[in-house]
């Protein structure tokens, strides 16, 4: 009798049986049926354990009373060490009573050993259920880790802010001291709250990058591809009462994006939308192709559902982080879906009407280069090997930002705050490999300067910050003998990186 369905691949199932005979009887019967299966026999607790205890079978079957050893028993042990292996009582003498007892204790299910026929069909099922069932709560898990990986990373993005705020003083104050005063103990003190301040600093900057860090590579994401996986996901928490449509205009749709992130993004919207339909009703996902505002092409991506819908003040909350009406909810979901789809240019739009469904709409941009990861860049940009560096800029807070920003990159930094204290380090400590200077400073100007250093000897490369309004060399042009890079303000770091390891022609 071949067995309906698909094959369940080779199975392990124990046989909890004191007579050989039976234990053949029902090996026989379930290899026939054209189950593919190994068996193992015990009838005592010790065999049972140690069965147990070299994996999860598949499936157990056992009889009701054995020597020294109840089914019972044999069922409270499977239920304790492993909760997710399906127990079928197979037994000679199972009256009524005793089958529904059995149910009721966590039995999958129970056959009379006189009566086997409906043996196969029953271990295949029951066998089915338990996978269907742990998929589900493998899906679970896996949405529950990505969300608080998600309030894990919102928390440290809050606290990296705050603490950067807090910190500011730490790396502004100690310039000041030291400018105030000559006396040797209170530049030391001046030292250790500068250290503090930058070791402040370096905390939130690896705080920020390991926040960054969890965001996801990108690529050509299929949307046919997409809803296949999402609906197989799906598939696992949709109870008979609910309709799952997947629509894709074409097989060509596709987006650039990260294949899990958007999965994430689309079993987050499913997963509210089935919680939204206890009593059942038809949940539609369609991907389309429509016109975008500025011109062109977008794709919407709609999740509609027959649900509850939402009142007012709900519509007003959805977004905000644990915002959950649900007891077991984390309020987490579509906050991080949000985010997932912003961080690809898109958008997330939502109608409800209370009583009949809510529709939410994605639109992301079709066919769009992705701006280039900010992490992935960093990356790229090759550090520095102790190379000397002299930041001269009279805005005290850009000097330490500057300075912290180019340490934390592998350079030896040396700070003046203006074009004399830039000539007193170099009496002191010699030539820089590199200097980065503003182009606004007063006093001695930006050209006057590399014009001083180029007649004590440095022909090293010079980096200038340039405003909007002014030129740096307005009044004096730079020397000859030296590279000028210009950088306009304001400054992004990353390309303060680039810009000087260029300068220094490293990587
Ligand atoms: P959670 O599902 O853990 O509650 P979400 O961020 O996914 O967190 O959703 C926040 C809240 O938004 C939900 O608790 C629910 O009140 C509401 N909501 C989201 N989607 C729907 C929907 N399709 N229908 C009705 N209410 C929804
Ligand atoms: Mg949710």
């Amino acid at each position: 009798m071949p067995l309906l369905g698909v094959p369940l691949g080779p199975l392990r199932i124990l046989l909890v049986e004191d007579s050989i005979e039976d234990a053949e009887l029902i090996s026989d019967q379930l290899l026939e049926s054209g189950l593919e299966a190994q068996f193992e026999r015990m009838d005592s607790e010790a065999g049972l354990l140690a069965a147990l205890a070299q994996g999860a079978p598949d499936i157990v079957l056992s009889d009701l009373s054995m020597p020294g050893f109840s089914g019972y028993q044999a069922l409270h042990i499977v239920r304790e060490l492993r909760p997710r292996v399906p127990f079928i009582f197979v037994s000679g003498t199972m009256g009524e009573e005793n089958a529904v007892e059995a149910l009721h204790e966590g039995a999958s299910d129970y056959i009379i050993k006189h009566l086997p026929m409906r043996l196969p069909s029953a271990v295949a099922r029951a066998i089915r259920e338990a996978r269907s069932e742990q998929e589900q709560s493998r899906v679970e898990d896996e949405l529950m880790r990505a969300q608080r990986l998600e309030s894990l990373a919102l928390l440290a993005a809050g606290l990296s802010h705050d603490l950067r705020n807090i910190l500011q003083p730490l790396l502004i104050v100690p310039d000041l001291i030291r400018d105030r005063s000559d006396d040797p103990k209170v530049t030391r003190l001046a030292d250790v709250i500068a250290e503090s301040g930058r070791r402040g600093h370096e905390m939130v900057d690896s705080m920020l990058s390991f926040v960054r860090g969890s965001r996801q590579s990108s690529e050509r994401v299929c949307m046919e591809r997409l809803f296949q996986a999402v609906g197989l996901l799906l598939k696992s928490s949709l109870p008979s009462s609910i309709e799952l449509r997947l629509e894709v205009e074409d097989e060509q749709l596709a987006v650039e994006g990260n294949f899990t992130e958007l999965q994430q993004v689309l079993i987050n919207l499913g997963l509210n939308a089935i919680q939204a339909m206890p009593d059942g009703g038809q949940l539609r996902l369609a991907a389309t192709r429509v016109p975008a505002a500025e011109g062109g092409e977008q794709l919407c991506i709609r999740v509609v559902d027959q649900g509850t819908g939402m009142d007012e003040t709900t519509l007003q909350r959805l977004f905000t982080p644990f915002f959950t009406t649900k007891s077991a909810g984390t309020g987490l979901g579509l906050v991080s879906s949000r985010r997932i789809i912003e961080s690809l240019g898109g958008a997330i739009t939502v109608h409800s009407t209370p009583g009949q469904g809510t529709c939410f709409d994605l639109q992301l941009p079709l066919n769009v280069q992705l701006p280039a990861d900010e992490q992935a860049a960093a990356a790229r940009i090759p550090v520095g090997r102790g190379q000397r560096v002299l930041v001269v800029d009279d805005e005290a807070m850009r000097l330490s930002l500057l300075g912290n920003a180019l340490s934390s990159q592998g350079y030896r930094l040396h700070l003046a705050i203006d074009g004399a204290a830039a000539l007193r380090h170099f009496q002191e400590a010699g030539l820089p490999d590199v200097v980065l200077v503003d182009g606004e400073i007063p006093l001695l100007s930006a050209g006057q300067l590399l014009a001083e250093m180029h007649a004590l000897g440095y022909r090293g490369p010079a980096i200038v910050l340039e405003g909007e309004s002014a030129r740096a060399f307005a009044k004096t042009p730079p020397p000859p003998g030296i590279r000028v890079h210009v950088l306009p303000k304001p400054l992004e770091m990353q390309r303060v990186f680039r810009a000087v390891a260029d300068a220094l022609e490293i990587g």
